[in-house]
């Protein structure tokens, strides 16, 4: 590849996954109208989904799902002293995601509802940057295949990208839809970061916080807000907890077992 006559390197990446539905790297792989491209821009040493060759010799790290194991938590360390970049891609690896939800019951207890008495090593929930350094973070559950590909043309040229610092709301005017408050469905795109194009509120069914916290988020407004519309505090815990997007926030009503 060359740009005003100069060579350019093909940038060395690897994707990884570790506790999750392996939804994201399913978004990359099955990309196929923009997938030759993809693999002309890069040069792909190793990603289990397409390919059964592994090369340890990448600059960049995809990696997704968070981290449950110690086994996780050396083999992601590993990864972090290989790579030069290394990008956290959807919520499991950015939040800790839906994965978040068993740390919020008494391990054991969720362990035998689950697995009965099979045995499986399985520790506290984590996101990636709380196990290592994370140079940037590509959000959603599901990561938007778009939005993946814009990370990449930024990361190759060296730019830093910068994710909307706007909340869902925004494109969910754009749309022009109704705002789903208004037909009683809670809805957490007012404290949400945008980038999905309000894809859930605009097919009715709220957010629900899968690209984390937008900055400058009032919660305690919102909060107050959705209490005053009537949903309870069961509800409200449920829906802003469900990804650990918001955690950290004292005034949102925890889940808790
Ligand atoms: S963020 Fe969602 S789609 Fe991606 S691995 Fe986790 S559960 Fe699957
Ligand atoms: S539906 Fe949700 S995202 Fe859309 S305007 Fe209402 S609160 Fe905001
Ligand atoms: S609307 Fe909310 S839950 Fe749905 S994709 Fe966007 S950020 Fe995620």
């Amino acid at each position: 590849m060359k740009y005003l006559g100069i060579p350019l390197e093909k940038p060395k990446v690897a994707f990884f996954g570790f506790t999750g539905c392996e939804g994201c790297q399913l978004q990359i792989a099955n990309k196929e109208e923009t997938l030759a491209d993809l693999l002309g821009a890069v040069e792909v040493m190793s990603f289990r989904l397409i390919s059964s060759d592994k090369d340890d010799g990448y600059d960049i790290a995809f990696v997704e799902g968070s981290i449950t194991t110690e086994g996780e938590v050396e083999r992601l360390k590993k990864i972090r002293a290989q790579a030069k970049i290394l990008v956290a891609i959807g919520a499991c690896a950015c939040l800790g995601g839906v994965n978040n939800l068993r740390s919020r019951f008494p391990l054991d207890e969720t362990i035998q509802e689950v697995y009965g008495n099979h045995v499986i090593e399985s520790g506290p929930v984590r996101k990636l940057s709380e196990v290592v350094t994370v140079d940037y973070e590509l959000p959603g559950c599901p990561i938007s295949k778009a939005e993946f590909e814009w990370l990449v043309r930024h990361v190759i040229v060296g730019v830093i990208p910068q994710l909307p610092q706007y909340p869902v709301c925004v494109e969910c005017k754009q749309r022009i839809k109704t705002c789903v408050f208004d037909m009683g469905i809670m809805c957490m795109g007012p404290v949400t970061r945008a980038g999905c194009n309000a894809i859930c509120p605009s097919n009715h069914m709220g957010c629900w916080g899968c690209r984390g916290a937008v900055d400058e988020a009032n919660f305690e407004s919102f909060i107050e807000i959705l209490r005053e519309r009537g949903f309870a505090e069961r509800e409200i815990a449920e829906r802003a907890n469900f990804f650990n997007a918001f955690s950290g926030v004292d005034v949102i009503p925890q889940l808790e077992g």
